[in-house]
């Protein structure tokens, strides 16, 4: 028996009423942009929206009547679509928001997205199907594209991270080449060498030892992804405790003031946190006003599903105008006579934090502190220990 899954057509009360549904159905197939389309149990149509006709190249929608989609689509795509509305009037399962590609025979491609009925006669008999289409080719090619943007920005990433990794690697080699020769020239030619020629030589040490903690900060920045741990719930609490063990000489020699609030748990990777926190702090000491006591205050915030840590100093402050920059890789605002580093840490920070899903920023003004703030989300809720 066949299920009915929709009412009969309505049979109209009067001539009047009849004119009426012919003129409203004749406003819908003239003009809605739409493909509307009904089809006899053969599968060929019987009557068409005029945007539907035109869809074909057809200019009058009485001239589709008869066709059949092997008229114009590709072999492939007409026999699919026909296998689809068979089973349609076999079953009266309709098909509902479907999204078809269609091929043409001269290989182009469209999309539609499309609702396939069962075409019931009066008595609920199944007579042959309708549907309804819209074009959505423009919105999938638009989807492919970011799709595609996306790859091709994932390779690129991993094509950088790879460099930055190999590069760091290889270069290390001839590095210490150079740095083993220089040292031997001075251990066994310093004597013979006069003014200009020792000065030579250190300025080409200083150049060397320069390039290895550039190429130790490059390993260091690849190594964020490529040796992360997985996370688990960590304390923050206690990365911050040991980011400040850590960090106990710079504090002690600056006289620095570091308050923090009470931590929370979070999801992580313990040493990876610790020197976020030893990073940032370690900044905020030393880009200290020259003769005031540093004062570093950590907070922690809950914010809807994320923790907001924020570390603040009194610092010399950032022009906003710097904001992005500082977080790229060897960027700097001072030369290295002013404050020593590489510009590597607040690269290696960003990193960081988006691994573990967050984001990091930081709040200024030039000669006033700055507080640096990171996200990291809050951990899952873990099961309850209950007393029997
Ligand atoms: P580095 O300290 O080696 O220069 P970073 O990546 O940690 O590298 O910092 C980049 C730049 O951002 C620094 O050169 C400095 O100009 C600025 N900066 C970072 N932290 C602070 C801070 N707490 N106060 C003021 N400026 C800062």
């Amino acid at each position: 028996m066949i299920k009915r899954t929709n009412p009969p057509l309505p049979a109209a009360s009067g001539a009047e009423d009849l004119i009426r549904d012919r003129n409203l159905l004749r406003t819908i197939l003239e003009t809605i942009p739409d493909h509307i389309y009904f089809k006899d149990i053969d599968s060929r149509t019987v009557r068409c929206s005029l945007a539907h006709a035109k869809f074909f190249g057809v200019e009058d929608p009485k001239d589709m009547v008869g066709k059949k989609d092997f008229d114009f689509f590709s072999e492939e795509h007409a026999r699919q679509a026909f296998e689809d509305e068979q089973r349609i009037i076999r079953t009266g399962e309709p098909l509902i928001g479907i999204e078809e590609k269609e091929t043409w025979p001269d290989g182009r491609v469209t999309w539609v997205s499309t609702t396939k009925m069962p075409l019931r006669d009066e008595k609920g008999e199944i007579v042959g199907t309708f549907g309804i289409s819209r074009d959505i080719t423009r919105q999938k090619e638009s989807d492919l594209e970011a799709k595609n943007l996306t790859a091709a920005l994932k390779r690129s990433n991993q094509e950088l991270e790879e460099f930055a990794s190999v590069a760091s690697h290889d270069l290390q080699e001839p590095l210490r080449m150079i740095s083993g020769y220089l040292k031997l020239i001075v251990q066994r030619y310093q004597d013979r060498l006069d003014q200009d020629g020792q000065e030579f030589i250190a300025f080409a040490v200083d150049g060397a030892q320069r390039m290895q903690a550039m190429i130790n900060d490059l390993l260091s920045y690849s190594r964020v992804t490529t040796q992360g741990k997985t996370f688990s719930l960590i304390e923050t609490e206690a990365m911050l405790q040991r980011a400040l063990l850590n960090l106990k000489v710079a504090v002690d020699e600056a006289g620095a003031r570091v308050t923090h609030e009470a931590m929370p748990a979070a999801m992580g990777d313990e040493r990876q946190i610790e020197r976020l926190f030893q990073n940032l702090i370690g900044n905020g000491l030393k880009y200290r006003r020259p003769g005031d006591v540093p004062e570093i205050h950590v907070s922690a915030q809950k914010k809807d599903s994320e923790w907001v840590f924020g570390i603040r100093d009194n610092g010399i402050g950032i022009d906003p105008k710097y904001f992005d920059r500082i977080f790229g890789i060897f960027q700097r605002l001072h030369t290295r006579e002013q404050y020593a580093g590489t510009g590597i840490g607040l690269a290696v920070c960003k990193k960081t934090v988006e691994r573990h899903g967050g984001r990091i920023w930081v709040e200024s003004e030039e000669g006033k502190g700055a507080t640096f703030y990171f996200t990291l989300p809050v951990a899952p809720d873990l099961p309850k220990k209950t007393t029997p």
